[in-house]
């Protein structure tokens, strides 16, 4: 299993807002979305990237335990969509816990189907969950897929009571509907195992990207939020939670096979206001 392949796009050494303490963040190739405000569209292409073993992968984080460690950090596998590349995530996971005890957070868009990742769900402390609209048909529109997978692996993590941390990508006039923001508060509302809330305030820091790619940026249109649009956010995902916690359901939620009645113990009860996540301190990135 050590010899098995993944391909990678790049590591962060000191990565600090994907997960707690200071991470190392491995980004892997490929992803079947293809989110209007993507940072990192060259992860799209599977075969893109270079190839690494799992033991070359752990050997490149063995210089930096110490600091994850004492930081209570670990190592967070994002991308593009890592669950596309899920056994070599998974192995890698298994032998940084053999090795090292080392925490692990998956960072994933939710595109899966959970008979395929169990494995390594099982591998995997906790799991940054990032939903990008409530709404199926703005999905759509946004991400060039539904979101019914999306809602359905998160009810499956709430059933299994592995722990999450949902992030959500905030625009002005793509998803600051107030029924969505209520509905994406509500569908939180239902699952049982959310320790926190990311709202993560847009901005327009991976345009060089596409350009650099040769490639239009299909978000020229959007804009980042003013902290009063992020503050009446906060406080309609918060109420939103709160119904469903009560048992309102989201019809999305309905829709997809997703929905549940809320539990009296469903514990996501705050939002953080996340500006560093999206912006990406990129420092050591490479
Ligand atoms: S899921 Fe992430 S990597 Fe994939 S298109 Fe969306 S933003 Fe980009």
């Amino acid at each position: 299993m050590m010899t098995m392949e993944g391909r990678i796009h790049s590591i962060e050494t000191f990565g600090t807002v994907d997960g707690p303490g200071i991470r190392f963040v491995l980004f892997m190739q490929g992803c079947a979305l293809q989110c209007q405000y993507c940072h990192n569209p060259d992860t799209w292409d599977l075969k893109g990237g270079r190839a690494l073993s799992v033991k070359e992968m752990v050997d490149e984080i063995e210089p930096y335990i110490v600091y994850y460690r004492r930081s209570k950090g670990g190592l967070t596998i994002t991308g593009g969509e890592p669950t596309l590349q899920a056994q070599f995530v998974e192995e890698v996971f298994r032998e940084c816990k053999k090795r090292w005890n080392l925490h692990t957070a998956l960072d994933s868009n939710g595109f899966c189907e959970p008979e395929n990742v169990a494995g390594l769900i099982e591998a995997t402390d906790l799991v940054l969950l990032d939903l990008k609209h409530i709404d199926r048909d703005k999905h759509i529109a946004l991400t060039a897929q539904p979101n019914d997978r999306m809602l359905r692996f998160a009810r499956y993590l709430s059933d299994i009571g592995k722990k999450v941390w949902i992030r959500h990508v905030f625009i002005p006039g793509i998803n600051d509907d107030e029924e969505d923001l209520l509905n994406l508060g509500r569908f939180i509302g239902t699952l049982n195992n959310v320790e926190k809330l990311e709202l993560l305030p847009y901005h327009t820091m991976g345009i060089f990207k596409w350009e650099q790619m040769g490639k239009a940026y299909p978000g020229a249109d959007f804009r980042s939020p003013t902290e009063e649009e992020s503050a009446r956010a906060n406080e309609l995902i918060q109420q939103g939670i709160a119904e469903g916690k009560a048992g309102r359901q989201a019809p999305s939620a309905i829709a997809a096979g997703a929905d549940r009645a809320a539990s009296s113990f469903a514990t996501a009860t705050t939002v953080d206001i996340n500006t560093a996540a999206f912006e990406g301190n990129r420092a050591n990135h490479r």
